[in-house]
């Protein structure tokens, strides 16, 4: 008997029609005689309308915020009349869902009353995307006479550090709880649907995984729970050649081996969490990401040693948005030993992951990647630390930039990848703002801004023929 952790994205439960799309490819597994376990993204667009309305709250006052509940409320709830037929399950969700607005309601409140959102507070309100969604899914399942139970992160038992907005979990402690509170429902063919992206600290603070955290959150549950495979269900067929919505002759690709799937995760291009294959690799479960609209297709296959065993050079392009460049220039760098690691380790106390970094031989310059909207709190410690302590002269930043990252294994050893690149983007009349290739040759990494991101990927694209793959 196969256990399968299947988690759907946002787009997979945006409306009530989608949602009955899903419960039914659950049923079809659960008809297979599978173990599900099932993990929700918030309804697409409602992290991201929580994120705005966390960042305003402080300036507003009770009756809008109220304005904002009420119409959180009405999404949900004709979510929930289209995706349930029985009356009595239509109105049980109904309640669970007026029962929590509440409660977001009144968070929202104290935030706009104190005045201020800590990074506490803000994962607090993030969580009540999944906290809306799962519900709906439960009741779509038991309207199909699915037996199946629903949980938040917390009480499925995964356990983060306290690093809110980007928190990682404890796998020892998660494990432990997760096997304890979700195995015998499986070994009983009940159907656990866990919220995706959140979870809570050892004293039980609710902590989110990071953007995009559920894909992370279904290959934790899937390592806990020894499960045979993870199955990442999205919009789109797999993994592509590149995002399809820049280009739209993009090919799936049908294997990838975890290294290629991390290059082309780790820098956050959507198609999934940078995180999310960690825990996967190290327990050897094989991952596909597959397409809820289009389920005969068996998707892209992520597994150990399933590198494509084909001869192009360059096999992905992906686009990576709201990044932000820092720019580091010290002539007291210049032949110091331990210099970098005074400006990462400002960066990293401050719970600021590095995305990418690029440093001249010349020593006095280094150029980093961080996410945008960590851009402030970046700049503002390295300026008192290291300006105040002499270390740099000078910090210099850009926020309208993006990172085009081209992967492929078969680019190890080969020569005239990156000139064939670069060529194509300066035959495109533009500038490159910085570059970085690691050691492991499987990427090539640059940046340019913003507005020319989506044309480089398609110079890119149609310059390695990646249609043709
Ligand atoms: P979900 O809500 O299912 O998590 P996301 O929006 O996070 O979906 O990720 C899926 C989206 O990722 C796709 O709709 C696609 O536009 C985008 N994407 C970017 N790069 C790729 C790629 N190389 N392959 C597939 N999808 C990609
Ligand atoms: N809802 C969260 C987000 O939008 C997590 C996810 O979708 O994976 O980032
Ligand atoms: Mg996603």
């Amino acid at each position: 008997m196969k256990k399968i952790v299947m988690k759907f994205g946002g787009t997979s439960v945006a409306t009530g029609e989608n949602i009955r799309q899903v419960a039914s490819i659950i049923a079809d597994s659960v008809k297979k005689d599978r173990r599900v376990v099932v993990v929700v993204s918030a309804l697409a667009g409602v992290t991201n309308q929580l994120v705005e309305e966390a960042e305003q709250a402080k300036k507003k006052d009770e009756k809008q915020i109220q304005e904002f509940t009420e119409k959180l409320i009405e999404k949900h709830v004709a979510t929930v009349m289209e995706a349930i037929d029985n009356k009595s399950i239509q109105k049980e969700v109904e309640l669970i869902i007026k029962k929590t607005v509440g409660e977001l309601e009144k968070v929202l409140t104290g935030i706009c009353y104190v005045g201020e959102i800590t990074p506490k507070s803000r994962d607090y309100v993030l969580s009540f995307g999944e906290r809306l969604a799962a519900p709906i899914i439960w009741g779509a399942l038991r309207d199909i006479k699915l037996q199946t139970q629903c949980f938040t992160g917390k009480e499925a038992g995964i356990v983060t550090d306290e690093n809110f907005g980007e928190a990682r979990p404890l796998m020892n402690v998660t494990t432990h709880q997760v096997k304890g509170r979700l195995e015998s429902l499986l070994e009983k063919k009940i159907v656990p649907v866990v919220t995706g992206y959140i979870a809570a600290t050892q004293d039980g603070v609710v902590t989110t995984l990071g953007r995009g955290g559920s894909d992370y959150t279904a290959t934790v549950l899937s390592v806990a729970l020894s499960s045979d495979e993870v199955w990442i269900w999205t919009d789109v067929d797999g993994i592509m050649t590149t995002d399809p919505k820049i280009v739209q002759s993009a090919k799936m690709l049908p294997q990838l081996s975890y290294g290629e799937a991390s290059e082309m995760a780790i820098f956050g291009a959507k198609a999934m969490h940078p995180s999310a294959l960690e825990p996967v690799i190290e327990a050897n479960i094989p991952v596909r990401i597959r397409n809820v609209f289009n389920p005969q297709n068996q998707g892209t296959l992520i597994a150990d040693g399933e590198e494509t065993k084909s001869t192009e050079v360059v096999k992905a392009v992906a686009l990576i948005r709201d990044v932000a460049m820092i720019n580091i220039r010290g002539a007291a760098m210049v032949g110091a030993p331990g210099s970098y690691s005074k400006v990462f380790d400002v960066i990293g106390k401050n719970n600021i992951n590095i995305m990418m970094v690029s440093a001249a031989v010349s020593e006095g310059n280094i150029s980093l990647i961080i996410r945008r909207n960590l851009l402030g709190r970046a700049l503002s410690t390295l300026g008192i630390v290291l300006i105040g302590r002499g270390v740099i002269n000078e910090i210099t930043s850009e926020d309208d930039v993006c990172v085009i990252a081209v992967m492929g294994a078969n680019m190890k050893g080969t020569l005239g990848v990156a000139s064939r690149i670069f060529t194509t983007v300066a035959q495109k009349g533009i500038n490159i703002r910085m570059i970085a290739q690691g050691s492991s040759e499987l990427n090539v990494s640059f940046v340019v801004k913003e507005k020319d991101g989506a044309a480089v990927v398609r110079a890119i694209h149609e310059e390695f023929k990646l249609d043709q793959i």
